[in-house]
């Protein structure tokens, strides 16, 4: 394909479950034109998320869904090529919301200057963007850790996870991942700093979980649902709290939930030991982004944040990228290199 044209890929089906591969279509298109007020963007880096998965139904929820036909949203790191803003010149980087293609235009005042000096510009899609914001906003609003508490979190070794867990630390509370296998479990102990992490695939993991938490739990911050949260749900403590970030064990359920209807135990529990179970969406706390670019910043700087990125070669690797984060294939923010530096 030619780069006079824009690549992107488009949502061609909704998904039953787990998406496939033919739920995507890559497609050419001409290259937009700026208008004034906007400049045209050249797509460098784009962050695949969990969320993703919510776009492609046609189901109602806190943003819209992706019509059929269009490109796929997500957030960018992008190469200025043409502006006709003020405020923009060609060369510079931005992080945009540009979506699944390789070219897009923007308005000024949906894009964020990035200088490559201050931090590698992926980060801005990871550690020091959105899925980093998310854990602070989250344990520093409802999960609130005290020293010596103990902090349980899954998928630790994403981007989410693993800084709530660094951050637990950094509030001196005890933290314990949850993660996919022993490669992710040794990274989230030996380079995170994690106190203990557990494979959740593990036959007798609620037992490991158990051991794990010798004094229960005290802060639950719920990334996944599911079995997890099965395991999880008897070792909390009298005024646990559980920031509700995300539920991807079940965003590809299709249909009913199988099982019996737990809800009456769960609401027992909520009263007789007091919990605390709050659902939040990054955005709500944006007053708080300036504290969280000063904070992360000066924790990465002093080496007790550590993160790590996985990059795949190429837009048409997006699809595929998805469809394997929905199922633990990613180890680290995962991210799509659209064009090369
Ligand atoms: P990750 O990069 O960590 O990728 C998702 C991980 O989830 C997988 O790698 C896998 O890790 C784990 N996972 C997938 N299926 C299951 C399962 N059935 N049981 C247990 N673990 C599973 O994702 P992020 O860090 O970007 O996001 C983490 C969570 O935070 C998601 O639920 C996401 O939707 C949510 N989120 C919410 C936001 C909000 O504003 N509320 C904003 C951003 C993210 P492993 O192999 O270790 O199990």
């Amino acid at each position: 394909m030619s780069a006079s044209k824009n690549r992107r890929v488009v949502l061609a089906a909704r998904p039953r479950g787990l998406p496939k591969p033919s739920d995507f279509r890559i497609e050419e298109a001409p290259i937009p034109q700026p208008q004034d007020g906007e400049v045209l963007l050249g797509v460098r880096y784009l962050s695949l998320d969990p969320y993703m998965r919510g776009r492609m139904d046609d189901r109602k929820s806190y943003a819209a869904p992706t019509a059929l036909g269009q490109e796929m949203e997500g957030g960018t790191v992008a190469t200025v090529l043409e502006s006709r803003h003020p405020d923009f010149r060609p060369g510079e980087t931005v992080l945009s919301y540009s979506g699944w293609q390789s070219h897009a235009v923007a308005k000024a005042d949906e894009l964020r200057k990035l200088d490559p000096k201050d931090a590698p510009v992926t980060t801005a899609l990871g550690v020091l963007g959105m899925p980093g914001f998310t854990a602070y906003v989250g344990l520093g609003n409802i999960g609130k850790p005290k020293p010596g508490e103990t902090v349980v979190v899954a998928a630790a070794s994403g981007p989410v996870g693993s800084a709530v867990g660094q951050i637990a630390k950094i509030r001196g509370a005890w933290a314990v991942g949850i993660a996919g296998g022993k490669a992710k479990c040794d990274f989230v102990v030996d380079a995170l700093g994690f106190d203990a992490c557990l494979d959740h695939s593990a036959g007798d993991f609620p037992a490991q979980l158990a051991k794990a938490c010798p004094r229960g739990i005290d802060v639950y911050f719920e990334n996944v649902g599911g079995a997890v949260w099965d395991a999880v749900f008897p070792l909390l403590n009298d005024f646990a709290r559980i920031p509700v970030c995300g539920l991807i064990a079940q965003y590809n359920a299709d249909g009913d939930f199988p099982g019996p209807d737990r809800l009456p135990v769960v609401m027992r529990q909520v009263l007789s030991k007091r919990f605390q179970i709050q659902g939040f969406i990054q955005f709500d706390y944006e007053e708080q982004r300036p504290d969280f670019y000063r904070d992360m910043a000066q924790w990465i700087r002093e080496g007790r944040v550590k993160y790590r990125e996985d990059i795949l070669e190429g837009l048409e690797q997006a699809p595929e990228g998805l469809i394997g984060l929905l199922q633990g294939r990613n180890f680290g923010k995962l991210i799509v290199r659209v064009a090369k530096d």
